[in-house]
């Protein structure tokens, strides 16, 4: 039919051509995705030639950045959020390093919500200045630990109390949550995990990412691990993290890390979007399949960056980089004939300002990138 189709210029032959098979031209639309809020999910699986080459395994990545609202795996949880918000006119407010505020934002606009978000101020300015395109209220603040009432998560559930004991204010202030709300872990738990289960006919060795709020290593975790027992979980987490040590020892901190009384509460890495020194509940929901964590230097993630340009032309930011050289490093770990699935989770084009303006220019005098140089740096 689509054959015949294409010999037809005229529209009448064409309408008259698919009556005779049953058919209308509105019949034939297909995949027309309703808004933003419809090109979340059913994101692609990409093998990652390069690194399964080098390694004898398959390297599937989520490509999460693919997602066309906010483009992060946040849109999941951000959609889930919005539901939560019956009322236009009602300010949605949140604590983010950037992605999960980028998704409410795209998506507020789209049903006539505002949002207000509170950032740390050393976070890529890409991140607040596309946040401010999308027309949300952002406030940067000084990067402070948890127990500081102006840390950012704290300071928005501040401002969403504030709001909603303002009778000036319209609408109500309600607090998005994404370290403790359940609909983190829960977005991924029924999009992103049968997804990947979908993608790969349950056939696959590992999952293996990084944890932010832990929302997506959680709720994956719990959907493939009860559909596939053998599936090995693992961290993948930057340096300065405690997470690592809590998988691996179930402390937060090392003996040397814990020296004196002060308790570091920074995360001291150029990347942005995991590492904590916390226990949130999206982690602590599925710490207990988690089997193994893999701690990545911040070098090796830049790196890995360059690495997945020049030989993938895939441009990533910081987490993904981190996630693709703990998903090589396993590889290597587990030998040749393994699948693993890690996630790609923003674009490059987030982090120019900071994370891609500590990488050598590609090409030109620089010598290349050797993946043996990024695994042992
Ligand atoms: N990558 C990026 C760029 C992020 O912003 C985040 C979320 N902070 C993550 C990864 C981690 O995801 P999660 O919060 O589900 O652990």
């Amino acid at each position: 039919l689509l054959a015949t189709l294409s010999n037809v210029n005229d529209l009448d032959a064409l309408k008259k051509r698919l009556a005779e098979v049953g058919q209308t031209l509105e019949k034939m639309d297909g995949n027309i995705r309703e808004g933003v809020e419809g090109c979340i999910g059913n994101t692609p699986l990409i093998k990652i030639k390069s690194l399964s080459e080098a390694t004898g395994c398959e390297i599937l990545a989520k490509a999460e950045f693919l997602n066309g609202a906010g483009n992060s795996p946040k849109d999941r949880v951000a959609l889930k959020k919005g539901l939560l918000v019956p009322h236009s006119g009602d300010t949605i407010y949140e604590g983010t390093v950037g992605s999960t505020g980028i998704s409410l934002a795209a998506i507020c606009r789209a049903r006539g919500y505002k949002a207000h978000i509170c950032m740390p101020n050393d976070m890529a300015v890409e991140k607040s200045d596309l946040l401010l395109k999308l027309g949300a209220e952002v406030e940067r603040v000084r990067p402070a630990p948890i127990v500081d009432q102006n840390q950012f998560v704290n300071l928005a559930r501040k401002r969403a109390k504030e709001h909603t004991e303002n009778p000036e204010k319209p609408g109500r202030g309600l607090f998005a949550d994404q370290f403790e709300t359940e609909a983190n872990w829960r977005a991924h738990f029924t999009g992103t995990g049968p997804e990947i289960y979908e993608q790969t006919a349950g056939r696959l060795d590992a999952f293996i990412s990084g944890a932010g709020t832990g929302g997506t290593i959680s709720g994956v975790a719990m959907s493939l691990k009860s559909r596939i027992p053998n599936l090995k979980v693992v961290l993948a987490d930057p340096q300065g993290s405690g997470l690592f040590n809590k998988v691996k020892y179930g402390v937060m901190f090392d003996s040397k890390e814990r020296e004196g009384t002060r308790r570091r509460h920074q995360v001291d890495t150029i990347v942005e979007g995991i590492g904590i020194n916390r226990v949130t509940h999206n982690f602590e929901v599925g710490r207990e399949l988690i089997d193994d964590a893999i701690r990545v230097k911040d070098e090796q993630a830049i790196g890995m960056a360059r690495w997945l340009v020049e030989n993938d032309g895939i441009f990533v930011g910081s987490s993904s980089a981190v996630n693709c050289v703990a998903a090589t490093q396993l590889a290597k770990q587990l030998g040749p004939g393994h699948r693993i699935v890690t996630l790609l989770c923003d674009s490059g084009a987030r982090h120019l300002s900071k994370f891609w303006a500590n990488t050598e220019p590609i090409g030109g005098t620089e010598q290349d990138v050797s993946l043996e140089n990024i695994l042992n740096p």
